[in-house]
């Protein structure tokens, strides 16, 4: 029976640190997205598309959508 108990403990842990690793993966690639251009130009797109983001107004050249002026 403790061997039992013993590989339970094991598979527990080995669970918890996969876990942990995908959490901590997920916020890594959250930040690196708001570090682009569509997030830190003057004036970005609503919808942060890829490749917008300006330092005088306009529009999004991948929506169309007008850039809204970043408050941040
Ligand atoms: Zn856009």
């Amino acid at each position: 029976m403790k061997k039992i108990v013993t590989i339970i403990t094991l598979l527990f842990f080995v669970f918890v640190q996969c876990k942990d690793k995908h959490q901590h993966e997920g916020s890594k690639i959250q930040k690196e997205d708001q570090s682009g251009p569509e997030y830190t130009s003057a004036y970005i797109c609503p919808m942060h598309c890829k490749g917008s983001g300006s330092d005088i107004p306009g529009t999004c050249p991948v929506c169309g959508m007008e850039y809204e002026k970043n408050e941040h």
